[in-house]
């Protein structure tokens, strides 16, 4: 039984202590922090006795430059089972725990799906009970917060640590040093726990904080050098100072380079410390450690562990090989070639010395092994570590590790017939597919609780909780039209409660009978917001030329950062808040369509829009969305997919039923095929109504506010520019291809109860993207770890 009064007494000792008040006294931002402390009071036991049930275990250690864990309070008082006991200890003192959820801040140390899939990952682990770790570092601001200005993005720094973070502690005891070209720094972990489902096993977030050495200068300060003082503190600290917001990578900054290597020696030298505390011979590191690196952010993993191995321990370099390669795993995360991640050989060298001269080494060592080949001279340019002033982190990647893994079927199955085609050529068995994931903890039960309750009443057991396969069970359901208005009274529940936040938040008033029309995703072009906006004029001018019946009330939902250099995201941000203002306040339309862009998108907004959801936007150009997991969040909260034959927008088809989904557009191989000799100007003449829509970009309908922003989109589409062709990803040619299946969803939702069976058979095939799944074949298949 769970001790409430103490959970109360807890809370009074913690008010009285971190604010010198009672609980009644405090604002809600200072409850959340009191109450998560008491909470936190609670956790430190299991943790401590998860740390002694592993210990002597192979664990898994999840190495990654961004985890997007969002908030953690409702989180981890679901995993510990005591959500209802908490709302009564609070509601006794007075206390709403849901405005009290409200309050916390999102922890954003992460740009979108790849830092969003490695939160997915940790619940994941600790929910099965595998001894999985994650290492990263802790962002004194994360993912900038954005504000919409006249239309325009707007940012502003992240100051998520202003009430301090209850969830961490630091851990000054096992801080390490790390060294670059000009001096040490010190590295402090900070430790968040990761709270399984039923709480038996609570893991460690291990985020790494930089420090300074020697953190004030007295000797500095006594001559009066008061800047000199504390420059080397300063200097220390920027390092973990901020995360780069980049979707892609950050092409040449050195201080995005001393992040990578900062954390990843920090954590490597943790490991391999204890795994020597405990007396154990270093030969049998890869029997305790799986290290997985996600994309190639941590790639230097490679040469720092032979590094320790060589230079610190003294092991000759074949075997030290060996064990690195034995040791750890990559994951590639792009199929987009320009995102490949390189570094000039220059700043590589100058940061790093000792480092660079490890790559040089393993780039002999890699010649010499393609000469066994039979792959000579010229022929082994394209696999060279270091070629053309470069370092190929992704090269790095493959050749250090024993696996390398693409992230949905057709991702991985690309990867091997074109990016990474030579590197499959010579080691096809280090190739593996790991379709992504997501945690039906957050994503379902802590986010709709709605629809939980009648998915637990219908399969007659809340298994599905840490078994998604049961999910399936729903399909018997599919005939019964009292679960299907159910179903679609549950819908409109949380499209209400969605309505209410957007109100309170953005003050825009949107109406919950219309087909909510979702695309919430960063913003690139290759994931075309363009043409979800492009089709929304195109509604708009069918309609006040009076063709418009037929066309059901919509809300089309966009939520979206664009990086704060990318120009041209930011204009297509500003060319959709254009379109809502003509939309939203001609009489004629505004009550038959709406356009809302919610600002600050980020996991805890994300919360409330995927349950309200009546359509999933999923519409990249084939062939270049690696697999994207807010496609299952939509499906999990039973919105249909419209969308291409992309990512893992295939493998959701195939359990969703193509008739439950609305699939478009140009396939990977019909680009393939066509991409020489398409010529934009074709589709722009030819198509009815296309040409109105594009050349609004120009022709006085919208202001960019003298930017240039709109000509340049114009341009890109139809001139294309230095770096790529016209409409490089072919939102002219797929344009009539998904006009057509939106006529097809607003004709599908009319009939209410048909499309309810589309909502079921969604939810109901969304048991293979469970992170669970996900996870329990990395341990299977990778990691050889046991829960
Ligand atoms: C799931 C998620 C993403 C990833 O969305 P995609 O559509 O897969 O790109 C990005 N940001 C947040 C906040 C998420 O929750």
């Amino acid at each position: 039984m769970f001790d409430k009064k103490r959970l109360k007494e807890r809370m009074n000792a913690h008010a009285a202590v971190s604010f010198g008040r009672t609980p009644e006294e405090l604002d809600t931002k200072e409850s959340h922090i009191a109450f998560s402390k008491a909470i936190m009071e609670e956790v430190v036991p299991l943790w401590t006795a998860t740390k002694k049930r592993q210990e002597g275990k192979k664990k898994a250690c999840y190495l990654s430059a961004e985890f997007l864990m969002g908030r953690a309070l409702g989180n981890n008082l679901m995993n510990l089972g005591i959500d209802d006991e908490a709302r009564e200890v609070l509601g006794n003192l007075g206390m709403n725990l849901n405005d009290i959820e409200e309050a916390e801040e999102d922890a954003g140390l992460g740009n979108g799906g790849l830092g969003r899939l490695a939160a997915c990952f940790l619940d994941s682990g600790a929910s099965l009970g595998y001894p999985l770790d994650g290492y990263g570092i802790r962002y004194e601001y994360g993912i900038f917060k954005q504000s919409i200005i006249d239309g325009a993005q707007v940012e502003e720094g992240d100051n998520w640590l202003e009430y301090g973070d209850p969830w961490s502690v630091r851990r000054l005891d096992e801080a390490v040093k790390v060294t670059f070209f000009d001096g040490p720094v010190l590295a402090v972990p900070y430790d968040t726990p990761v709270i399984g489902y039923g709480g038996k096993t609570v893991n460690t977030l291990r985020l790494w904080k930089a420090e300074a050495v020697r953190p004030f200068g007295f000797k500095e300060f006594n001559d009066e050098d008061y800047e000199g003082s504390v420059r080397e503190k300063n200097n220390a600290e920027t390092i973990t100072r901020v995360l780069y917001p980049n979707d892609c990578t950050d092409r040449g900054k050195l201080l995005r380079l001393r992040q990578q290597y900062f954390f990843v020696s920090a954590s490597l030298q943790d490991l391999v410390a204890k795994h020597i505390a405990k007396g154990l011979d270093l030969r049998a590191f890869p029997e305790h450690h799986a290290i997985q690196l996600n994309d190639t952010h941590p790639a230097v993993a490679v040469p720092e562990l032979m590094r320790l191995l060589t230079e610190e321990h003294g092991m000759d370099w074949d075997e030290a090989f060996d064990i690195t390669r034995r040791s750890l795993a990559y994951t590639n995360h792009t199929i987009l070639a320009e995102a490949l991640e390189q570094w000039p050989v220059r700043l590589y060298r100058k940061l790093l010395p000792g480092i660079y001269e490890i790559i040089r080494k393993i780039d002999r060592s890699l010649q010499s092994d393609l000469r066994s080949m039979g792959i000579r001279g010229k022929a082994q340019d394209r696999y060279r570590i270091i070629h053309g002033g470069s370092v190929k982190m992704a090269w790095l990647s493959i050749y250090g590790t024993h696996s390398t893994n693409g992230v949905a079927e057709l991702h991985t199955d690309l990867l091997k017939e074109t990016e990474l085609r030579h590197w499959y050529d010579i080691y096809p068995e280090r190739f593996n597919n790991k379709t992504n994931g997501i945690t039906q903890r957050r994503w379902l039960k802590m986010s709709n609780p709605e629809l939980s309750g009648l998915v637990t009443e219908l399969l007659g057991t809340d298994g599905w909780i840490t078994d998604l396969d049961l999910l399936e069970g729903l399909r018997d359901h599919a005939d019964d039209e009292d679960v299907l208005l159910r179903l679609n009274s549950i819908k409109r529940m949380k499209k209400v409660q969605l309505a209410e936040h957007i109100r309170k938040v953005e003050g825009i008033e949107i109406d919950p009978d219309s087909i909510f029309d979702i695309q919430i995703k960063r913003l690139h072009e290759y994931k075309r917001q363009l043409l979800n906006a492009f089709h929304i004029l195109d509604l708009y001018y069918r309609i006040k030329e009076g063709n418009g019946e037929g066309i059901a009330p919509r809300t089309f939902i966009f939520g979206a950062k664009a990086a704060p250099g990318y120009k041209r995201a930011k204009g297509i941000i500003k060319y959709i808040n254009e379109i809502a203002n003509l939309v939203n306040s001609d009489p004629e339309t505004k009550d038959r369509l709406k356009v809302v862009f919610v600002t600050n998108y980020r996991v805890s907004y994300a919360e409330k829009l995927f349950p309200a959801a009546d359509i999933s936007e999923q519409i990249s150009t084939a062939g270049k969305e690696a697999s994207g997991t807010g496609n299952m969040k939509f499906m999990l909260n039973g919105a249909p997919t419209i969308g291409t034959l992309d990512g893992a927008n295939i493998e959701i088809v195939e359990e969703a039923g193509e008739e439950n989904s609305f699939i478009f557009g140009l396939k990977v191989d019909e680009i393939e095929a066509m991409k020489e000799s398409y010529d934009p100007h074709v589709p722009y003449m030819e198509i009815p109504g296309l040409k109105r829509v594009v050349d609004s970009l120009v022709d006085g309908t919208f202001d960019d506010g003298g930017t240039g922003a709109f000509r340049e989109l114009h341009d890109s589409l139809l001139k294309g520019a230095s770096w790529h062709r016209p409409d490089n990803y072919f939102i002219l040619a797929d344009f009539a291809s998904y006009r057509e299946a939106q006529e097809a969803v607003g004709k599908a939702y009319k009939d209410r109860l048909g499309y309810a069976v589309k909502c079921l058979m969604n939810i109901a095939g969304a048991g293979k993207f469970s992170s669970d799944r996900t996870i329990r074949e990395y341990a299977d298949e990778i990691w050889s770890l046991e829960n």
